[in-house]
C-alpha cells in the first residue's frame, strides 16, 4: 500500500485476549471478511466492464512505443469505469452500512478497499490470473488501520504509567505482552507507530497456550517508522563478495578471506517432507469424506461443489497450517542468518541477474523449499540498509558462465559439466565457485572481468580448500546436491554409468538465460 516513502519496519507483539474479547474479535473479523469480499466483487465487476470496452482493447493494441498515448488512454478509461484505489474508497463508504458499520470504521474500510483494489489490479496487469475471495471457513486473518489515532490503533503508556501497551478496536481494549528486556522489541517501541495490524494465527490446538476457544492466537503488528534493530554482533564488513545463487547451492567468494560452497537451506528438507505428508493425508481425507465430488476416474468434478469436512480432517488442516507456518519461519530465519553472515564479511555484493520465477517452473521442489528469490530480496534490503551496494550483473552481455579469464575466451559448456577446466591451464575448479570468483572481481561498469594473475593466484588455493572441505564432508556421509558435482571418493565414475543413464529419466536444468538443458542423473 502506498503510504509515504519513509522507511518502515515491523514489531510484532502477542496479545493477551480474554474469552469475551476473542469473541468480539471474531465478530469484527467476520464483518471485515464480508466487506472485503463485497469490495473485491465490486472491483472485479468494474474490471470486467473495463476490459469489455472496445477502447480498452484498442489501447492494448497500440504499439508499446507510444507509451504516453497508451498511458493516457488507459488512465482515462480507468477513471471512467471507476477502477482505481480512490474510486473504490468511495464505494467502501456506501458498502460500509448497517451491521458492518458497527464493526468496521471508515479508515479500516479504506484499507480493505485498497487491499481489494490491489488484488484486482494484479489481474488487470496480468500479474495474477484470478482473485481469491475469503471463504467463511477460512476467514480473513488480518486487518489493518491507516493511522494510529483512529480506528484500530495501539496505545503505549509512558514508563510512569506502567509501560503497558494496548490494542484498541471498537470498544475492546486488549493488552499486549511486551518484553521490555528484548532489545529488538525495545528498539521498535521507541519509534513512531505509523499504523497497526491485527493478525490471527492458528495455534496447534484449542488447548495451546494463549489460544481462544477456536484455537486461534492473536498478535498485533506495529508498522513503525525508521529502520530495524541492528544487533551488535552483526557489524558490517568491507569486502567485495561474488555470490552465485543456485537452486540448491550457494557459492560465496569474497576478494579476501575464506571461500564457501554451501548447500542452500538444506536444513528445511525434513520439515518440507513433513508438510508433504500432511498434504497427502488431507487429500485422502477429503476424498473419503466427499466421494460424490469425484468422477469415475477419480478427478474432481467441475462446477460448484460443496465439501464436507470431518473433525479429523479439520485437525489435519490445522496441523498442515502449522507445519507450513513453521517451515516458512525456519526458512526466514535461515535466510536472515545467511544474510547477516554475508554482511559481516562485506556489503559490496555482486550477483548474476536471475529469473527465479523461471526456476520455479523447472526445479519446483528445491526452489519452493529454499526460495532463492526471497533470499535475494532480503539480501538487497539489508545491503541497502547498511549503506552497501548489491549489483545484479546481466548475463546477456557478460556471459560469465562461459568465460575463462586465463585465455579470455568464451566457451559454452553444458550445465551438466560442473567443473571448469581449460586447456590454457585454468582449473579444474568447481563451476559455481569459479563464476562467483569472476563476479567478485568484475568491476561494475565492465562486462568482462579483468583479473590480474596475482588475484587468481590468491584465490585459487582458497577455492580448492573449499572443495576439499566439501569432499571430506561427502566422505563422512553427508549428502550434497548433485549440482555441486562433488561425489564421494570411490563412488562410481559417470563414464561407467553412461549406458545406464540413457535409460534413466534425465534431470532438466535451466541456465540463467532461461534455456533448458538436460543433466543426466548420476
Ligand atoms: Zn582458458
Amino acid at each position: 500500500m502506498k503510504r509515504g516513502k519513509t522507511p518502515t519496519f515491523l514489531v510484532e507483539l502477542p496479545l493477551a485476549t480474554q474469552p469475551d474479547q476473542a469473541k468480539h474479535l471474531r465478530a469484527h473479523l467476520e464483518a471485515a471478511r464480508c466487506l472485503y469480499n463485497a469490495l473485491l466483487g465490486e472491483a472485479m465487476k468494474r474490471l470486467r466492464l473495463l476490459r469489455a470496452e472496445s477502447r480498452w482493447q484498442e489501447a492494448r493494441r497500440l504499439p508499446k512505443k507510444y507509451k504516453q498515448q497508451r498511458n493516457t488512454l488507459f488512465s482515462s478509461l480507468r477513471k471512467q469505469y471507476g477502477f482505481s484505489e480512490y474510486a473504490l474508497h468511495d464505494y467502501a463508504k456506501t458498502a460500509r452500512c448497517s451491521w458492518i458499520a458497527d464493526h468496521i470504521d471508515s479508515t479500516m474500510a479504506q484499507a480493505l478497499a485498497s487491499r481489494a483494489y490491489e488484488a484486482a489490479n494484479r489481474v488487470c496487469l496480468g500479474k495474477a490470473h484470478k482473485v481469491r475471495f475469503k471463504s467463511r471457513g477460512r476467514g480473513l486473518d488480518s486487518v489493518e488501520g491507516k493511522r494510529n489515532d483512529t480506528g484500530l490503533r495501539f496505545v503505549l503508556q509512558t514508563p510512569e504509567q506502567g509501560n503497558a501497551g494496548h490494542l484498541i478496536w471498537g470498544s475492546s481494549l486488549i493488552p499486549a505482552l511486551i518484553d521490555w528486556d528484548d532489545p529488538v522489541i525495545k528498539h521498535g517501541l521507541d519509534h513512531k507507530i505509523k499504523y497497526t495490524r491485527l493478525v490471527r494465527r492458528r495455534a496447534t490446538s484449542e488447548r495451546a497456550a494463549g489460544a481462544d476457544s477456536d484455537g486461534n492466537r492473536y498478535y498485533v503488528q506495529l508498522v513503525v517508522e525508521g529502520s530495524s534493530h541492528q544487533k551488535q554482533k552483526n557489524t558490517v564488513g568491507t569486502n567485495t563478495i561474488g555470490l552465485d545463487i543456485g537452486p540448491s547451492s550457494l557459492a560465496i567468494v569474497p576478494q579476501q578471506g575464506p571461500v564457501q560452497l554451501q548447500t542452500f537451506c538444506e536444513e528445511l528438507r525434513p520439515n518440507a517432507r513433513k508438510k508433504r505428508r500432511l498434504q497427502r493425508k488431507m487429500a485422502r481425507q477429503r476424498r473419503a469424506n466427499n466421494p460424490q465430488n469425484y468422477d469415475t476416474k477419480g478427478r474432481v468434478k467441475k462446477g460448484r461443489l460443496t465439501w464436507k469436512n470431518s473433525r479429523k480432517s479439520l485437525s489435519t488442516r490445522r496441523e498442515l497450517a502449522n507445519a507450513e507456518r513453521r517451515l516458512a519461519a525456519h526458512r526466514k530465519s535461515l535466510h536472515g542468518k545467511l544474510v547477516n553472515d554475508l554482511i559481516r564479511v562485506g556489503n559490496t555484493i555482486q550477483i548474476e541477474k536471475t529469473s527465479f520465477r523461471g526456476w520455479q517452473k523447472l526445479f519446483g521442489k528445491s526452489v519452493t523449499r529454499s526460495a532463492p528469490g526471497m533470499f535475494s530480496t532480503h539480501l538487497k534490503r539489508i545491503v541497502a540498509k547498511t549503506g552497501g551496494t548489491l549489483s545484479e550483473v546481466g548475463t546477456y552481455h557478460t556471459k560469465l558462465s562461459q568465460y575463462c579469464h586465463g585465455c579470455q575466451t568464451y566457451t559454452k559448456k553444458p550445465l551438466s559439466q560442473r567443473w571448469h577446466s581449460c586447456p590454457c591451464g585454468i582449473g579444474p575448479v568447481q563451476r559455481d565457485l569459479y563464476s562467483a570468483f569472476l563476479l567478485a572481481f568484475l568491476k561494475p561498469a565492465d562486462t568482462t572481468p579483468s583479473i590480474a594473475q596475482q588475484d587468481w593466484e590468491g584465490v585459487e588455493p582458497r577455492l580448492l580448500t573449499a572443495v576439499e572441505c566439501l569432499k571430506q564432508r561427502a566422505n563422512e556421509g553427508q549428502i550434497l546436491p548433485r549440482s555441486m558435482g562433488i561425489t564421494r571418493a570411490g563412488a562410481r565414475q559417470s563414464k561407467s554409468l553412461a549406458g545406464l543413464q540413457q535409460e534413466r529419466s534425465s534431470h532438466l536444468l535451466l541456465d540463467r538465460k532461461g534455456r533448458v538443458e538436460a543433466l543426466d542423473e548420476l
